[in-house]
């Protein structure tokens, strides 16, 4: 089969499309043809050589998939079938023509929506669900900052963040990002790079600040963070964009305001954990994907590209380009 590789870490032009060996699904875990994949910051780091897959991961890149089951490992339980449209969460291996992936960690693909569309759901929408769910523990009504607004999680952020009958307010880098999380359903929305977001949160949120920071950035908001945040209020790290050395009195900024600093990372999550995020998932937002259900969710795919031109993927989301998913189309 094709996948996306690279012999050496460095930068996208390092990537091409190789033939390598198909996959056999082990114990428990099905076999999926894959139609579409999409890109995270994950995979940029790993092509890096910054962020290794985890212990008996693919090392073929690519976090999530959508296609066709087309083979079942022994000891499925018969939940899936040859042929059902599915979408996985992966550890790594996406990028190719067929992933394993354990039966838990696959979802069915919501009615009418495309592989392209339901390609750009797992990685982006799983991780903004546990940051609210399982890490965040949102209440209805609270206000929540999410960093990196137009990024596939940021997008993803805000919709379940009014599902959860919260108020989302997001920080972007440009106007037409500022826009776009506006459509999505932003309540606000700051330009990090010309206003002073911590001033604008205080003022929105009439001096009270936001419960819950979703912060994919890290060291050079630290001190902005802790400004607007609220007392009790909790700050979630899941990504170090700016890096991660802080300068300055981060604790006894964090103790005056009683605040709490969480972090997580999903993919190396254990198997039985992805499983329960992939179960709640499946049943509490999955539904408003398709059909009448109010507020209707929406994956927002930036751009498609086929896997020969994996490389020019990778330029536009190491530039920032992207608004939303960027989407691989892999080859039948
Ligand atoms: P994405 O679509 O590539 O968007 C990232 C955006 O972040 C960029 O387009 C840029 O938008 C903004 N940005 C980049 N560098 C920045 C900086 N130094 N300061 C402020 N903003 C910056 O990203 P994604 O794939 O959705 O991922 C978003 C973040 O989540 C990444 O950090 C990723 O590693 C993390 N992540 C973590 C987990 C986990 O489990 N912990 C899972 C998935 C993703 P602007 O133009 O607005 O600046």
């Amino acid at each position: 089969m094709f996948a996306a590789h690279f012999d050496c870490p460095g930068g996208p032009e390092n990537l091409y499309m190789k033939g390598v060996m198909k996959p056999d699904p082990g114990e428990g875990e099905v076999l999926v043809k894959v139609s579409a994949s999409a890109l995270n910051r994950a995979d940029l780091l790993q092509r890096r050589g910054k962020y290794p897959p985890p212990k008996g991961a693919s090392d073929i890149l690519g976090l999530e998939a959508a296609g066709r089951v087309a083979g079942l490992g022994p000891g499925c339980s018969g939940r899936w079938k040859i042929g059902d449209a599915v979408m996985a969460l992966l550890s790594g291996g996406g990028q190719a023509q067929f992933v394993t992936v354990p039966e838990g960690h696959l979802m069915p693909i919501p009615k009418d929506m495309t592989f392209i569309q339901a390609a750009a759901i797992p990685e982006a929408w799983l991780t903004a669900f546990q940051l609210l769910h399982f890490v965040g523990k949102v209440q209805e009504g609270e206000r929540v900052l999410i960093h990196a607004g137009a990024s596939g999680v940021g997008m993803a952020a805000i919709q379940l963040v009014r599902l959860a009958k919260a108020i989302p307010i997001v920080t972007a880098g440009t106007q037409e990002k500022l826009e776009a999380t506006a459509k999505a359903g932003a309540a606000a929305g700051f330009n990090y790079k010309n206003e002073d977001f911590s001033e604008k949160v205080l003022e929105f949120t009439q001096g009270s600040g936001v419960d819950l920071i979703l912060d994919c950035v890290g060291a050079s908001y630290w001190e902005k963070n802790l400004n607007c945040l609220s007392t009790d209020g909790r700050w979630i790290i899941y990504g170090l964009l700016s890096g991660g050395e802080v300068h300055g009195d981060l604790l006894a900024r964090l103790l005056s305001k009683r605040a709490s600093i969480h972090t997580s990372l999903l993919r190396s999550r254990d198997k039985e954990y992805k499983e329960r995020l992939v179960r709640a998932f499946t049943e509490e937002v999955l539904p408003h994907f398709c059909g009448g259900a109010s507020p209707r969710l929406q994956p927002l795919v930036d751009s498609v590209y086929p896997l020969h031109a994996i490389a020019e993927a990778h330029r536009a989301m190491e530039e920032n380009r992207n608004i939303g998913k960027i989407v691989i189309e892999i080859p039948v």
